[in-house]
């Protein structure tokens, strides 16, 4: 008789950092809520792996179950290999766990990044037996996870139930490739040259993790459907999108959603005051307590104008630098809040102009801070995120679930998130931009600012962008559809 767990979906996913574990970016969010929404559905086991970093809080790593020792090779040398498992969530997550690989102090931007990713795909598959699980797919996330496929299809492909696996390979960011010199071929991968030679692993002479991975894994998504259009074009395809025309039927898009019990402004402890759409007129309180908590001058109507970003040039940076200071001579009561950090170009200009020029409407706050976020997206009336590109992004919907109105430009997931308000038909819960132009973002904040004069029509508008459906629930859907098609 075939029980009820033999019809189940198994489903293993693979991700280099995931929350509430370890978070860099977008990544660790999604890697860490999909998962969570799809065990919800009684015919899905979906287990996940993460590398077993020492930047795991402590509450994690002590709590977690050794379940297996042993030795993989990397090349011509043999490597330790541990398992351990921790359960939250409904979800059964492994770490792999090697401490010569995984115990440093920053997740990536080491030396042996290739050896070290490389080692972990192979010992994703190396497990399979170990932990009795032996998954229908195998779901790879951005370019430290790429290589699994292609050690799937050559190395393990004649090992018993592996030739059954398929793959997924989702994109989370073009950029990011892991491109490496062409000598870890021997030492590193292991992999046998004539799928160097062959032009699977080489782009202009050197290995690309992601290439391979858009070549071998069955299917390949990424992050939104505007995205997945625009990165089979010359400017956002990063020199893979020939590669990616010539795999578009097996590349799909699908907007990512955020963990709403997670960023809810009704039960956000990090808040001053907590709200829901029905109740904006306690919005304000966060607005003021923001105000006192970064010596801001105190004005409940002032206009509150928010960034939470890393800040490099692909967020648009340059173009708020062109015109923060006109908008804010033009608007003597407007204010500026940043959170953010990266390039130091960036992080010094926005600095100068706190502590100098403008400090009695600007506060900027470098590094990283998850309550302060929460507290910025809370009180800001108006968010931008003019970005050159954006694969889905998940700050402008935060935002909006907060109540903060995004300005955005009409790229990637920012298009798939964001519409235009009409305030006519009192439809739209955003403002949108097309070109990635200076002049075209500062007018959309000078009619935003205008309009949040008009109390009215701002309120419907703050409504519609708190009611928009940001839940996983339809992404999650199409996953598991995406899945079952394999
Ligand atoms: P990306 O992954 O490209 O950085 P996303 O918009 O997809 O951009 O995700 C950014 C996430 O990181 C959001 O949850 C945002 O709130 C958070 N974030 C970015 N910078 C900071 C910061 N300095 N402090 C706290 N949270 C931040």
């Amino acid at each position: 008789m075939k029980g009820a767990f033999a019809d189940m979906l198994k489903i293993l996913f693979v991700a280099s950092e995931a929350v509430p574990f370890v978070k860099t970016g977008g990544l660790a969010d999604v890697a860490g809520s999909l998962p969570k929404e799809l065990a919800k559905n009684k015919s899905i086991d979906i287990r996940v792996v993460l590398p077993k970093y020492s930047a795991i809080p402590r509450e994690f790593r002590d709590n977690m179950q050794h379940i297996y020792d042993g030795e993989i090779s990397v090349a011509w040398r043999r490597k330790f290999l541990g398992v351990d498992l921790y359960e939250v969530n409904n979800v059964k997550y492994y770490f792999v766990d090697n401490e010569e690989y995984f115990s440093r102090g920053t997740l990536y931007g080491h030396f042996d990044d290739a050896e070290r990713f490389s080692f972990f795909a192979k010992a994703v598959l190396e497990m399979l037996p170990k932990i009795d699980f032996m998954p229908d797919v195998i779901h790879v996330n951005d370019w430290h996870t790429a290589l699994l496929p292609i050690y799937l299809k050559t190395q393990f492909a004649d090992r018993e139930g592996y030739d059954k696996i398929k793959t997924v390979f989702t994109i989370h960011n073009l950029k990011y490739q892991g491109i490496f010199g062409k000598d870890i071929m021997n030492d590193v991968l292991g992999i046998d040259w004539q799928y160097f030679d062959n032009g699977d692993l080489e782009f202009y002479g050197a290995v690309n993790f992601m290439k391979s991975g858009i070549l071998y894994a069955d299917k390949i998504t990424t992050v939104s459907p505007t995205y997945a259009e625009e990165i089979q074009t010359e400017y956002f395809g990063e020199g893979l999108d020939g590669v990616l025309r010539a795999n578009k039927q097996k590349l799909i898009g699908i907007l990512n959603g955020i963990d709403i019990g997670n960023y809810n402004p009704r039960t956000d402890e990090a808040l001053a005051k907590r709200f829901g759409k029905k109740h904006l007129r306690f919005r304000s309180d966060n607005k003021v307590a923001l105000q006192e908590k970064l010596h801001l001058p105190i004005k409940r109507t002032a206009p509150m104008v928010a960034m939470v970003t890393r800040l490099v040039q692909a967020k648009g940076i340059d173009l708020v630098i062109r015109i923060l200071d006109e908008a804010l001579a033009q608007e003597e009561d407007m204010q500026f809040v940043l959170l953010g950090s990266g390039d130091k170009y960036f992080e010094d200009w926005f600095k100068e102009l706190a502590f100098h020029r403008r400090a009695n409407q600007v506060s900027v706050t470098t590094g990283f801070d998850e309550k302060l976020s929460r507290q910025i997206y809370a009180a800001a009336d108006i968010f931008l995120m003019p970005s050159m590109y954006e694969p889905c992004g998940l700050s402008q919907m935060i935002a909006m679930r907060y109540g903060a109105v995004p300005i955005v430009r009409a790229t990637g997931g920012l298009q798939d998130s964001v519409e235009r308000y009409n305030k006519e038909t009192q439809v739209g819960n955003g403002f949108v931009f097309d070109n990635y132009n200076a002049h075209e973002l500062l007018f959309e904040l000078q009619k935003a600012v205008a309009l949040n004069r008009d109390v009215a029509s701002w309120m419907q508008l703050v409504y519609n962008a708190m009611a928009t459906d940001f839940s996983w629930k339809k992404s999650a859907d199409t996953y598991k559809k995406m899945y079952q098609s394999l």
